[in-house]
């Protein structure tokens, strides 16, 4: 049976960039449109050229990605032409291979909102679309409050959809604006309208505003749509969009869609998604959702001690689908109530390799839940947890000690009278028989520390060269009757490997520095220096 193309197209840029406290960077837009592009989606909208600085850089030049790169705007103005609208023309000259416009598709917000005729919108909608055509580009129409508008006057909604489509619209999108419009009633209004418009033209826009802007989007599936809007991570504005890393495994994994639909995101493609989720909640400093589906950490977690012997022995009993097709993993807790199976299992995949009945095991147990108790979390750093696994089963030598360090900070004026911040740091260290003494400066105290801990090692100092700090987070946590700070380190190596450390503490230095030590210490042990 062959199957039927559906197209994916990405808004994240675009309509996820409305997300309160969200604020894409020229750089963040890029990075994140490499992200997509690499995911194989179809279409990545990466802005509005013309509405502000960054989208009219982004669209200033050609961006070189394999999927169309889609600038979003709108119609000419009421009353004006074509060649007489600044906006229309901003638009007109970016550097996309597609536009998508957007209209109002109901008679009441035409007559309210943009305060002219039914016809004269029309008008607009057309001569947008085949001002575009001209251009060489590929149009989308997103016809806004498409099912707010369909309920209210069904025959004008469907007359500015089948005015862009009769232009030559590639795509006709057909958008839930405010959110309210529930599954069923998609399924209706999208099959009406297919039967005017052909499915492989009509996409579907949800908002999140009841929580089913993912049944939405399939709803509209199910009824003939062939392209889905939506934004990583479910990003937008009030509750956001249909959340493109939901829908994306759903397509894939689940044989409803599956047998039926191929989707521009392959099996090599998909394994990245739980990373790409991931890495854009750490590029906007948010804690990533744990009980995000698919992809969150608690996706494939479980707890209980029961549980976890059974997944051992058949991770099916447990699992909707297999973990690692996303580029999750199964999880068995190293928390409270966990079982000795369950250290077991975290050893086996950090690949330590442990007699189940040797009492140090249940010694790691002890410390990883009084560790917990306290405000550490193994689970979002591994190189931590297994260096706390190797020194309870004595697998870690004594490289070196830090016998005494010094953070100074200072507030002054310079030579030339402005106030500056120094910041300085002084380690001493003692490897075997050798005293070292580092001093480094730095922008920051955690930045000082850093590099006078690694300016000298000694006989380590070559194992260490080719480290570097890529992520630096703090939380402050409320455990027990104080806050603590928890710091987060990512490291990477020469070989582009990277680890994640953690360190604990009501003072940010000290907790900074444990993480630190871990880092240095994690690489001699990947390195296999000798002690
Ligand atoms: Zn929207």
């Amino acid at each position: 049976m062959t199957r039927e193309r559906l197209y994916l197209f990405d808004t994240t840029l675009r309509d996820g960039a409305q997300t309160n406290g969200v604020d894409f960077t020229l750089t963040d837009k890029l990075a994140i449109a490499g992200m997509l592009d690499e995911l194989g989606i179809d279409y990545v909208e990466g802005g509005y050229p013309g509405a502000n600085p960054t989208d009219t850089e982004l669209f200033g030049q050609d961006r070189k990605f394999d999927t169309t790169f889609t600038a979003f705007g709108m119609t000419r103005r009421p009353g004006r032409s074509t060649s007489n609208d600044p906006g229309l023309a901003t638009l007109l000259d970016a550097k996309a291979d597609a536009i998508c416009f957007v209209a109002k598709a109901w008679d009441y917000h035409v007559k309210v909102a943009l305060e002219t005729t039914n016809e004269e919108n029309l008008a607009s909608i057309r001569d947008s679309v085949k001002a575009a055509k001209a251009k060489g580009r590929e149009v989308l129409l997103d016809c806004e409050h498409f099912f707010d508008g369909y309920k209210a006057n069904p025959k004008y909604a469907l007359a500015c959809a089948k005015a862009a489509y009769d232009e030559g619209a590639r795509w006709v999108v057909l958008c839930d604006t405010n959110g309210g419009t529930l599954p069923d009633e998609v399924e209706k209004i999208v099959g009406e309208v297919v039967k005017t418009i052909p499915g492989d033209h009509v996409g579907i826009h949800a908002h999140n505003d009841t929580d089913q802007a993912v049944a939405n989007s399939f709803a509209a599936v199910r009824a003939g749509a062939r392209q889905i809007q939506g934004t990583l991570n479910g990003l937008g504005e009030r509750c956001g969009n249909a959340n493109l890393v939901s829908i994306i495994p759903t397509l894939k994994l689940k044989p409803e869609f599956a047998d039926r639909f191929d989707i521009g995101v392959n099996e090599t493609a998909l394994r990245k998604l739980a990373h790409v989720s991931h890495a854009l909640d750490e590029r906007l400093n948010r804690a990533p959702n744990r009980h995000a589906p698919y992809v969150g950490e608690s996706a494939f977690a479980t707890k209980a001690g029961i549980h976890a012997s059974a997944i051992m022995k058949d991770p099916a009993t447990y699992e909707h689908v297999a973990p690692e097709t996303i580029g999750n993993r199964r999880k068995v807790l190293v928390s409270e109530q966990a079982g000795r199976s369950n250290v077991l299992a975290e050893l086996e995949r950090v690949g330590i390799k442990a007699d189940r009945d040797d009492p140090r095991i249940g010694r790691l147990l002890e410390i990883v839940k009084e560790r917990e108790a306290i405000g550490y979390a193994y689970e979002a750093a591994d190189a931590s947890f297994e260096l706390l696994a190797r020194r309870t089963l004595g697998k870690v030598p004594n490289y070196f000690d830090v016998t005494q360090f010094d953070v100074n900070v200072e507030q002054r004026n310079n030579a030339k009278g402005q106030r500056v911040t120094v910041t300085m740091a002084v380690v001493k260290v003692k490897v075997g028989d050798d005293n070292m003494i580092s001093a480094a400066e730095g922008n920051g105290p955690v930045n000082a520390l850093d590099l006078a801990l690694r300016k000298d090692l000694g006989k380590y100092q070559k194992y260490i060269a080719g480290l570097k700090l890529t992520d630096y987070r703090v939380r402050i946590l409320n455990a027990g009757t104080e806050a603590v700070t928890r710091v987060l380190i990512e490291s990477e190596d020469e070989a582009g490997e990277r680890w994640t450390t953690i360190g604990v503490s009501a003072n940010i230095i000290d907790a900074s520095f444990q993480a630190l030590m871990d880092s240095i210490i994690f690489k001699l042990v990947k390195s296999g220096a000798p002690a």
